[in-house]
């Protein structure tokens, strides 16, 4: 009786550990099938951002919706200038792709606001003007 109870516990417990297992394998099962999930530059292809920059999905761009990221490559970074915006005056900079120029969104270079503070060194792209490739 008491061998029983031991083996079928210990089957339970490496069962758990198993599924445990599946589980923790299973998000970079995942990246090694699909890759970096890279957005682009709509017109031309241009590799601008990565997902797993996304700050924000939830900003408002000139054409509607925009993302916040940490990070954007391959754009290049305009002249500075002030700007009233919803949520207060900040120092922005216009990005475009640095390959057809296409303006694609721009950088918060500082936030006069304290609460706006977290935006300062981060790039909003229109959603509207990247698309989701490799994914
Ligand atoms: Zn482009």
């Amino acid at each position: 009786m008491q061998i029983h109870r031991n083996s079928s516990s210990l089957l339970l417990s490496q069962t758990r550990y198993a599924y445990r297992q599946s589980l923790n394998r299973w998000p970079s099962l995942m990246d090694i099938q699909v890759g970096p999930r890279i957005y682009s530059c709509s017109k031309c292809s241009n590799h601008v951002s990565l997902h797993d920059d996304i700050i924000s999905k939830c900003f408002q761009g000139r054409s509607g919706r925009a993302f916040l990221f940490s990070h954007a490559m391959n754009v290049t970074m305009g002249t500075k200038e002030n700007r009233q915006l919803i949520t207060g005056m900040h120092t922005v900079a216009d990005i475009h792709c640095s390959d057809c120029h296409e303006l694609l969104g721009w950088k918060y270079i500082q936030a006069y606001a304290v609460t706006q503070k977290y935006k300062e060194g981060k790039f909003i792209l229109e959603k509207a003007k990247i698309v989701k490739e490799n994914w």
